[in-house]
């Protein structure tokens, strides 16, 4: 495609913080940005600079280029491993150049991951930072969604009492603790035979070789870690597990994932949607499925090939939103474009844009139907 205009400028995010939008050729995209971010990933910042960052970009403006030379250019431009000069002007123009040049249109279409109780560095009294509700048993997307949407208003109107409020993903605030959540959602994930998942953002909560769960009071060691995400895993019959463990422990991530199979044992923290972590990750056998956030690495080519990866590798790909967002609707196109058999997008407030588009994506379907 050929770059006739390219320009950037600060707009605000869900988090009333300012993130970086790009423009190219008239098509418009943003970054998005993390709350509990992974060591490696790389840095989303807005630049104190930007019309000095846009001057240096505009330099592609004349040239007709691929996705993949565009993104090469970035790299360069940028000159250091982590974006940290030119920041979230990274994958705002790289998600931007991508729209502009159009995304494949598939049939196959993702199952929502829906965020309805939250924590952790998201807000909220729990030290687990997402529980989250897998429509498996919904066979189309309108379907799924209705699943998960019957669970969030029930859960409003059943835990009235003890509902604070909502946090940075939409996903409810209560004043229950960790356990007392999952018995919670328990109740109204099996009425609408819906699985739940959890996002333990274990990282967050992990100091000095202990795991501290304030909202649990409790100060477990790795091997106690293990026990207890063993122990609510088979107890909550759980589908989905995001990162149980520290970013840099693969083995404990391995052990768990041994134990359990069948379960989407996921690493987002732990990959960083990073080629060069998942290759560790695949060589110790560690998780079985992985968070792509295609800011964690900057470029829509580079987590492109950590999908291509994964899926070489029997790893389960989930496309993921980030805990700051703005409308923008680029990972839902990809999720389908990239055959991501989930995306976990949240389910109210901002969330909605990226599930309408999909949405809108399936209804324009010939012969749509699930991944999963
Ligand atoms: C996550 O940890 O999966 C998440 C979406 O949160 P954040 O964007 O804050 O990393
Ligand atoms: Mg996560």
């Amino acid at each position: 495609m050929e770059i006739e205009s390219l320009k950037l400028r600060k707009i605000l995010n869900s988090r009333a913080n300012y993130t970086v939008e790009a423009e190219i050729n008239g098509v418009k995209a943003s970054a998005p940005s993390g709350a509990s971010t992974g060591t490696h990933e790389a840095k989303c910042f807005v630049p104190k600079h930007l019309d000095e960052v846009e001057k240096l970009l505009k330099k592609l403006e004349g040239k007709d280029l691929t996705q993949e030379e565009f993104d090469t250019k970035l790299r360069e431009l940028d000159g250091t491993e982590d974006f940290s000069r030119i920041g979230a002007a990274a994958i705002a123009t790289s998600f931007a150049f991508k729209k502009a040049s159009g995304f494949k249109t598939k049939n196959k279409f993702p199952l929502p991951l829906s965020n309805v109780i939250g924590g952790g560095e998201h807000g909220g009294n729990t030290s687990i930072q997402e529980f989250l509700i897998l429509p498996i048993n919904a066979e189309t997307f309108p379907e799924a969604i209705e699943t998960n949407r019957k669970i969030y208003q029930e859960l409003k109107k059943r835990y009235k009492q003890k509902i604070m409020g909502i946090n940075d993903e939409g996903a409810l605030i209560t004043s229950m603790n960790d356990e007392q959540t999952l018995k919670a959602l328990e109740k109204v994930a099996e009425k609408y035979d819906a699985g739940i998942g959890l996002d333990i953002a274990a990282s967050e909560f992990y100091e000095d070789g202990k795991y501290k769960m304030s909202s649990m009071r409790s100060s477990m060691t790795p091997e106690h870690q293990f026990k207890f995400v063993k122990k609510i895993t088979e107890r909550f019959d759980l589908v989905y597990v995001e990162d149980p463990f520290d970013q840099e422990d693969f083995k404990m991530h391995a052990k768990l994932t041994r134990e359990f199979p069948d379960v989407m044992i996921c690493g987002d923290d732990l990959f960083t949607t990073n080629v060069e972590r998942l290759h560790t990750g695949i060589e110790q056998s560690s998780c079985n499925s992985l968070i792509i956030k295609p800011n964690q690495i900057g470029t829509v080519t580079e987590a492109l090939a950590t999908v291509d990866l994964a899926r070489q590798a029997d790893y389960t790909p989930v496309v993921s939103h980030r805990s700051g967002e703005t409308c923008d609707t680029t990972i839902s196109n990809l999720a389908v474009e990239w055959e991501c058999p989930v995306i976990k997008a949240g389910l109210a407030d901002i969330r909605t844009a990226k599930l309408n588009q999909l949405m809108r994506l399936w209804d324009r379907s010939e012969n749509p139907e699930l991944m999963f």
